[in-house]
């Protein structure tokens, strides 16, 4: 039965004030709360059985709202206006009745207006104070752009507008160049920065950024990944890939790149065997139409293990009264369905379920729809054969799957900084493991001829894991070309029915055990059919244990890239964060966010060399500043507990097109012409990183510091900078600086390094240590030398 709702006009009875009509009180009811309490008025719903009761509410007067909701035979609701003594006597009166909201509700959200509309009032008359946090040009794919990024300390309102306005270079007219409002980027109910992304005619020299409160500053446009070009080596050889390839084809691909570079490279089996792409055999007796009457039949073995070769049959009986039997032979199962007095089929699902399991539980598990108590008469059916649904020729292993990783370097000891490369946790995304692979034969194919390549092979210990969901790959492949999680079912009898076979497995970017949803941090599921399902509990898949197991083994491992697909994005830790307040796992130090952006500029050079593709400023960075929380994810876990360098790329930038002005998006599966250009991009990227890597293997030069004092009358604000990117640690305590001393941070999103206040005067004891552990002065924080950095801030 459908509930017909209608909104009904009542303005005749809709009164300025509710004036409410003398009802006759029950004596004894009349002394009780407070009268404040009596006469707060409220918006309640009334239900009402009938029009005649509707009627008689009317003809007491009472101030109804204008919705009434009408339910066909099944009565009528009424919101009024009441006092609580008003409603206290209709229900007296046998009226049953619901508060809506309160006077005191109002009274909040009157006062939250206040409080917004004063802030306002507040921070216009103070002006607000803008911040330009970048001012980038570059070039992408042939087109000019001007990005920039700008906060504004009354950014929390939705009103403060930031507009930019820029010149046309230099010695030209400010603003000559355009006008623009800036977008505001909340997120988590926070807000983060404003930012704007615009193609331009030529490079503008000054951006200026003005707010509809007042504030204003003005920057220098720098360029954005716009240094020279590196010169590639005179032999140097690329671009070994001609197709998308399957698990079983990259493993194939770096065991004989392994065999045949034996003395720089081996292959590393990872000790946890996958689930398999592998699942049992289903049918189901009846439709998802008629849940009551359907049974779900799911083998016992796995499909190619003798499931698929199971048959059902559920057949009408000739006769009347007839009890329900099975017969079973070998793989094929005959339900002979009860009969009537009447001669027709009686047996309800739930009895067929219980037979089934009862009788062939040798053979098939039988179930109810998606947990439906079974109670409709089971129909005859053809003979029904059971399947995994597997496409994948046969030539395709269903056993559980061995997860192998090529090792290459001269030294594969341990004594050489270690890179882990890894790519494909998510399996739709075609083009991440040809960039690895791409990678691979790049560094063994040129090691004979190019000196860089030489170098990075014999000073860096380089694992590289192609696929790190086979199965899911498999599958995405063959099957489901959506296919994000691997292949394991965790989903329990009443979500296992066939139909619901693309929505099983674990996201292996979620099922890590570092601010996972597990521990409350936003962005992944514990729902099996999410998407970005975290798992039954974290780690519980193999293929997440082997990436954890190669840094347990490694711990010369220093250097991390997590390879996904599509977006163009280049980020690092943190990459969850918890709903409430938006609070992140642990930001890396000021210094150490300066090491991952410097190192950005480097391989994001890389990859811009090979077709001019550049990732762009606002999508590089640590990921919630740019992208979103993702739970559990696996860079989280390297960089948190092993102190690992961990990058997520995001391979497959936006393509510009010039012609209609507008960035077009490149997919998970492209056509090859286009996957092969982002995996020949990308592995120059990662070459980047390498470089990178062996650099940090190679500092031995301890950084120097400065701390810069801005006085002002009652405080002062210090400032360090260092020679190249480095954490300073401090105190203003006259203690020796340690690892346990006070650190310098960011001071916000997307923000530089944070400038202390001192409130008096105090000598400040500082030193500052680079990315490879090289300390200023080569003072050792936990000995006895005071040569630590030292200066007297005096403050009146
Ligand atoms: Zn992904």
């Amino acid at each position: 039965m459908k509930s017909r709702k209608t909104k009904k006009k009542l303005m005749a009875v809709s009164m300025a004030a509710a004036i409410f009509l003398p009802l006759p009180l029950d004596s004894g009811h009349a002394a009780s709360p407070s009268a404040t309490a009596k006469n707060e008025a409220m918006l309640v719903k009334i239900h009402l059985k009938n029009r005649a009761d509707l009627d008689k509410l009317l003809s007491y007067g009472i101030d109804l709202t204008e919705n009434l909701d009408q339910h066909a035979g099944q009565g009528m609701e009424a919101d009024a206006i009441l006092t609580k003594e008003e409603m206290e006597i209709l229900q007296l009166r046998g009226y049953k009745t619901d508060v809506i909201s309160t006077q005191h509700e109002i009274e909040t959200l009157r006062q939250e207006r206040q409080f917004t509309v004063q802030q306002e009032k507040d921070l216009a008359a103070a002006k607000d104070k803008v911040t330009i946090l970048r001012a980038n040009y570059f070039t992408s794919q042939g087109g000019k752009f001007l990005y920039v990024e700008a906060k504004s300390d009354a950014g929390a309102l939705n009103s403060t507008v930031l507009t930019a306005t820029w010149d046309n270079g230099k010695n030209t007219a400010p603003g000559s160049g355009g006008t623009a409002a800036l977008e505001r980027n909340e997120d988590a109910d926070v807000y983060m920065y404003h930012s704007m992304l615009l193609p331009v005619d030529t490079r503008p020299s000054t951006v200026n950024i003005t707010s509809s409160l007042g504030g204003t500053m003005e920057a220098k446009v720098t360029d954005w990944i716009g240094g020279k070009k590196p010169t590639p080596g005179k032999h140097y050889v690329s671009d070994f890939t001609d197709h998308y390839m399957t698990p079983t084809e990259l493993d194939q691909r770096i065991t004989k790149l392994a065999k045949h570079f034996s003395s720089i490279a081996e292959i590393v089996e990872l000790p946890y065997e996958t689930n398999g792409y592998r699942r049992k055999a289903q049918t189901m007796i009846g439709e998802q139409a008629n849940p009551a009457s359907a049974v779900v039949l799911t083998s016992k073995k796995w499909g190619h293990e003798g499931g698929n070769s199971i048959t059902l049959q559920a057949v009408k009986q000739e006769g009347t009264n007839l009890p329900l039997t099975i017969d079973t032979k070998e793989n094929t199962i005959v339900v002979k369905l009860a009969t009537d007095a009447s001669g027709q089929s009686s047996s309800k699902a739930k009895d067929v379920i219980q037979k089934i399991n009862a009788e062939s539980g040798n053979l098939v598990t039988a179930t109810s729809f998606r947990g439906n108590s079974g109670e409709g008469y089971v129909t005859p059916t053809e003979k029904l054969k059971l399947t995994d649904g597997l496409k994948a020729p046969e030539s395709i292993s269903r056993e559980p799957h061995t997860m192998k990783a090529i090792r290459i370097g001269k030294h594969r000891d341990g004594s050489k900084a270690g890179v882990l490369l890894y790519s494909q946790e998510h399996a739709r995304e075609w083009v991440t493991p040809l960039v690895s692979v791409e990678t691979a034969e790049r560094l063994l194919r040129n090691y004979s001829t190019d000196k860089a390549t030489r170098k990075l092979v014999n000073n860096l210990d380089i694992f590289i894991v192609p696929s790190v969901n086979p199965d899911g790959a498999t599958y995405s492949f063959y099957d489901y070309n959506w296919q994000r999680k691997n292949m394991t079912n965790h989903c329990g009898p009443e979500k296992s029915d066939p139909a619901l076979r693309n929505t099983w497995g674990v996201d292996l970017n979620r099922n890590h055990g570092t601010g996972s949803v597990y521990d409350g941090y936003l962005g992944s599921s514990t729902d099996c059919q999410s998407s970005v399902y975290g798992g039954p509990a974290e780690l519980s898949e193999p293929e997440a244990k082997n990436l954890i197991w190669l840094a347990d083994e490694n711990p010369n491992v220093k250097f991390a890239m997590n390879v996904h697909s599509y977006g163009g994005y280049f980020m690092w830790p943190p990459g969850a964060y918890k709903a409430l307040g938006r609070e992140t796992l642990p930001r890396p130090t000021a210094g150490q966010e300066a090491f991952f952006w410097s190192a950005s500029e480097r391989i994001l050079q890389q990859i811009k060399e090979y077709r001019g593709t550049t990732i762009l400023p606002g999508r590089t960075g640590p990921v919630p500043d740019v992208l979103y929380s993702a739970a559990g994810n696996s860079a989280d876990a390297l960089w948190y507990n092993y102190g690992i360098y961990a990058w997520d790329f995001e391979v497959g930038a936006d393509l510009w097109n010039a012609r209609e002005n507008k960035w077009e998006p490149v997919g998970f599966q492209p056509p090859f012409e286009e996957g092969h250009e982002e995996a020949m991009e990308f592995s120059n990227g990662l070459i980047g990183m390498m470089d990178v890597a062996y650099d940090y293997e190679h500092d031995k030069k301890a950084p120097t510091s400065t701390l810069h004092v801005k006085r002002s009358m009652d405080n002062a604000t210090l400032e360090f900078s260092t020679s190249e990117p480095a954490t300073i640690y401090y105190t203003t305590n006259n203690k020796r600086p340690t690892f346990s001393s006070k650190k310098i941070k960011i001071s916000g999103i997307r923000e530089g390094a944070e400038k202390p206040v001192l409130e008096q005067t105090a000598t400040v004891k500082w030193f500052a240590i680079d990315a490879s552990g090289n300390i200023e002065n080569h003072y050792k924080p936990e000995g006895k030398k005071d040569n630590y950095r030292s200066q007297t801030v005096k403050v009146k």
